[in-house]
């Protein structure tokens, strides 16, 4: 099973760790997360998030809502 662990499900590419750049699009304010660690595919740039990732982004999400400012950029960082 490992060894199809890294392989892109898209294109057959193969995987490996990096950072992603983030950016959504919200309400009041253009959000850029920066150093996302993620799992990159080297052929289609498709990127995947472990779960801990994906809920810390949500947290900076959330905190920078509040900020109500047009563009916010961030680096990826821990929240707890
Ligand atoms: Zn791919």
């Amino acid at each position: 099973m490992s060894s199809t662990k890294n392989i892109c499900p898209l294109c057959g590419g193969l995987k490996k760790q990096g950072t992603a750049t983030f950016t959504v699009d919200m309400e009041d304010t253009l959000m850029v997360i920066r150093k996302v660690p993620a799992t990159l595919c080297s052929l289609c740039g498709n990127e995947w998030l472990s779960d801990e990732v994906a809920a810390n982004v949500e947290s900076i999400m959330e905190e920078t809502k509040n900020i109500h400012r047009q563009v916010e950029v961030t680096k990826y960082r821990k929240v707890t």
